[in-house]
């Protein structure tokens, strides 16, 4: 094995554009100065469509889990009831974090591989009218479930008057987001996920709605309050240093995503959610989710007659291929692969293909060349159906 060559395929970090890579390394400037304003100008705007909002995007030096925290803090007053929907390990972690201030939390515990149920949610809110925030992921990272926030939103605003905040760190850039028409009122990623940025970065969308509630919330806050970096960004400025070298990055990020088209990254994303699909039903794997369910961006299996740590140790150390485990109980019960970001079709078929390989290895009866073939073949259909 070639000893620099290395194959990320786990939901995050992900891969790092050249180009991108190359914009990081550019020379510091001052944070004060006109290039970082200029810098900050031109990111503002076309942040936007990424989110589908025509608010404002706060971007903090931190990692997903600061924003996480962000919206928590600034969301919620002392002593609110909140709601967290939590369909895996990053659902938990909001549950942690409500848990860490005085919050009184709800939360909906959702089985692991399955998707949030709206109308589960609904009745929940019509039988705790006092609930003022609810939380739930987007795209479940431990599960690889996407969990249905359109419907969430709308029921949200129409049973109670709660905010409604979503993590969406492992799939915004790599799905559709339509955050103001869907309801949604806060709305967080991290750098490096389907943003094709090292870790460092997270950026948070907020409502006008929560924006207000955000101003008048007494909740001690410092270094994360969303009030402080919204003033700022007007002036095209953060409170503190921007992590500048990552906004190079992000600013290159940016022109990549328009030259692609939004649309098209977020067709890349699904067919190569399909094609990995496929290929693990062709090879009789396991798939955790449903089909209705599953994410664009990490597809989990849970098989039933070989270890996949097993898999993952022959995959790494044979061909430098990494994929990812399972978090908490699914540890040892499943694995992970990620195509997010910077990853295309080509990287699905080498992924598969190799993931071949390794499942021969650890003894699995497969046909060698049956997932990549019909990989390929979901490849053609999508093909076709944009031609
Ligand atoms: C990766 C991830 C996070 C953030 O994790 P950090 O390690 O703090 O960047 C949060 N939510 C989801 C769904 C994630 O996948």
């Amino acid at each position: 094995m070639l000893q620099d060559q290395a194959f990320l395929r786990i939901p995050g970090p992900t891969p790092i554009p050249p180009s991108v890579q190359h914009a990081m390394t550019q020379p510091m400037i001052g944070h004060r100065g006109r290039e970082a304003k200029e810098l900050i100008q031109k990111l503002r705007p076309r942040l936007k469509p990424v989110f589908g909002t025509e608010q404002e995007i706060m971007i903090v030096a931190g990692s997903g889990t600061a924003g996480l925290e962000a919206a928590v803090v600034n969301s919620a007053k002392p002593g609110d009831e909140v709601l967290v929907i939590a369909t895996g390990a990053f659902g938990h972690r909001f549950k942690k974090i409500c848990n860490s201030y005085d919050y009184q939390t709800h939360v909906i515990e959702v089985s692991w591989g399955s998707a949030a149920d709206p109308a589960e949610i609904e009745e929940y809110l019509r039988q705790h009218p006092n609930i003022k925030v609810v939380f739930s992921t987007f795209c479940e990272t431990s599960t690889g479930v996407l969990n249905p926030v359109r419907q969430i939103g709308e029921i949200v605003h129409r049973t109670s008057n709660a905010l409604f905040v979503v993590d969406g760190v492992s799939c915004i850039g790599g799905v559709e987001s339509k955050m103001d028409d869907w309801g949604i009122d806060v709305l967080v990623t991290g750098s490096q996920k389907a943003m094709m940025l090292p870790a460092g970065l997270t950026l948070i969308a907020v409502s006008e709605r929560a924006l207000r509630t955000m101003k008048e919330n007494p909740q001690p806050r410092f270094y994360l309050d969303l009030t402080t970096y919204h003033d700022k960004l007007l002036a095209d400025s953060t409170p503190f240093t921007p992590a500048l070298s990552l906004l190079f990055g992000l600013n290159q990020v940016l022109n990549l995503m328009e030259e692609e088209g939004i649309d098209n990254v977020v067709k890349r994303h699904e067919t190569m959610k399909s094609m990995t699909r496929a290929a693990c039903r062709a090879l009789g794997l396991p798939l955790l989710t449903l089909d209705q369910d599953a994410s664009p961006t990490v597809t989990a299996i849970q098989p039933d007659d070989f270890d996949p740590e097993k898999l993952r140790s022959i995959l790494k150390t044979e061909f430098g291929l990494s994929i990812a485990g399972g978090q908490q109980h699914l540890k040892g019960k499943i694995f992970r692969i990620g195509h997010m970001g910077y990853s295309s079709p080509a990287d699905v078929l080498q992924t598969i293909s190799l993931l071949e390989l390794g499942l021969y290895k650890t003894g699995k009866q497969i046909e060698l060349g049956k997932g990549v073939a019909a990989a390929q073949t979901v490849y053609t259909e999508h093909e076709n159906r944009r031609n």
